[in-house]
């Protein structure tokens, strides 16, 4: 059965507009689909498969934690969640972490943080500040926080209390709540992914970052697709030598398992309460093992230098080969998250690169966004490169 047949017939939702692909297997950066077609994967699921595919020690680990127990839930202690979030205050210099399934459920816990901090101060209205082009998640609140008006099409009324703001216009921020009483929050991507790969500069993270000292904000910050590696520090906003109070993680941090953790520091650990917050499924044994372990082989095997070094030589290499094309504007982002933006809108290239043998997305209609697993090697780089110059540049010199 072809994909299109499957389509035809399908009884599963139509949420999505899908590549006409169906991937099978996976050994390390490379993937099949059902046809037996082989591709480069540039791509890790959306910054999802750290580890690359069929890891020679997670899977093991994982099989070895399936064996024992899946789920046990909430109702008793975790070991692997004392685990996890022992591992993730050392690597943050944060306090304490909740544990749930997924980006979204990480940005709603953050956004209950600050609603809840707002509600014991007595505001009747609190608000958070977010950024336009962000995005946040599917769900009403998430949705809502999101800068991207396609998002908020079909659901209104949104959810009130957030005031947006240009990234990186400190000034602008500062005008957008002058007459502002009831801030909570000020919640945003160090590095925006579905707005098209726009990074916070440094010198904004540590005006904002004084600005929640001086005004006793929480600086919360939705890691879900920069954290855990990608940009060849564990967290993005490191890069700037600060530390929110609130941090979102999910995608990357257990290699494909689903996860998701809200991590925070001093003056957010102890907002929630017993009843406040909570999840059947979150912090489950195997997921909390396989974030463990995900984390355990980025240390053992320094994959942060490997996605430093390896998403500099990418960088380079892009801008040798796509420079001087006409219609390339420019390469943005850090490590493993780099966008190439083009002068046009480009979703084309995504069936284009897959013909190729390479797996890509396009996100904000014409930024290239290549995120691939930590594990990515310079030749891996090097290949990618190659699939991926000659789609662009026959894409270009296409008339439109
Ligand atoms: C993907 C993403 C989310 C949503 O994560 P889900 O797991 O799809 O709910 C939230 N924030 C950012 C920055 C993301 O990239």
């Amino acid at each position: 059965m072809s994909a299109s047949q499957a389509v035809a017939s399908s009884h599963v939702m139509n949420t999505y507009g899908r590549v006409n692909i169906a991937l099978s297997h996976g050994q390390g950066v490379r993937v099949w689909d059902t046809g037996g077609r082989e591709y480069l994967d540039a791509l890790s699921g959306i910054a999802v498969n750290t580890l690359g595919h069929n890891h020679p020690r997670l899977v093991p680990a994982l099989q070895e934690q399936i064996g024992k127990i899946i789920h046990s839930s909430n109702y008793y202690h975790v070991p692997g969640q004392e685990q996890l979030a022992a591992k993730l205050v050392e690597l943050s210099g944060l306090s304490n972490a909740f544990f749930c399934n997924s980006g979204l459920e990480a940005n709603e816990a953050a956004l209950k943080l600050a609603r809840k901090l707002g509600n014991d101060r007595g505001y009747r209205d609190p608000k958070v500040v977010v950024c336009e082009h962000a995005f946040h998640g599917r769900s009403i609140a998430t949705l809502s926080a999101t800068g991207n008006p396609k998002i908020h099409a079909g659901f209104y009324p949104l959810l009130g209390g957030f005031i947006r703001v240009p990234l990186n216009d400190f000034e602008g921020l500062l005008r957008a709540v002058e007459n502002e009483s009831e801030v909570a929050a000020v919640f945003f991507e160090v590095i925006q992914g579905e707005g098209g790969i726009h990074p916070a500069r440094m010198e904004y993270l540590k005006q904002v970052r004084a600005l929640c000292d001086e005004r006793d904000w929480l600086m919360m910050v939705d890691e879900v697709q920069c954290g855990m590696g990608r940009t060849g520090k564990w967290f993005a906003h490191q890069w700037a030598g600060i530390r929110p109070d609130v941090m979102a993680l999910a995608k990357g941090l257990a290699s494909g398992v689903p996860v998701g953790a809200v991590v925070a520091g001093p003056k957010a650990a102890n907002i929630f309460q017993p009843g406040n917050h909570g999840t059947t499924f979150g912090g489950n044994p195997l997921a909390m093992r396989a974030a463990v372990e995900t984390i355990r082989i980025i240390e053992e095997d320094r994959l942060l230098e490997n996605a430093q070094r390896v998403g500099a030589h990418l960088h380079q290499r892009l801008r040798e080969h796509l420079g001087h094309l006409p219609g390339f504007v420019e390469i943005r982002g850090e490590g493993l998250m780099l966008g190439v933006e083009l002068d046009r809108p480009c979703g084309a290239l995504i069936q284009q690169a897959a013909d190729a043998g390479l797996l890509i997305s396009v996100t904000a209609d014409r930024v290239v966004r290549l995120l691939p697993a930590l594990i990515f090697t310079e030749a891996d780089a090097d290949e990618l490169v190659q699939r991926l110059a000659p789609v662009i540049e026959a894409f270009l010199a296409t008339p439109n």
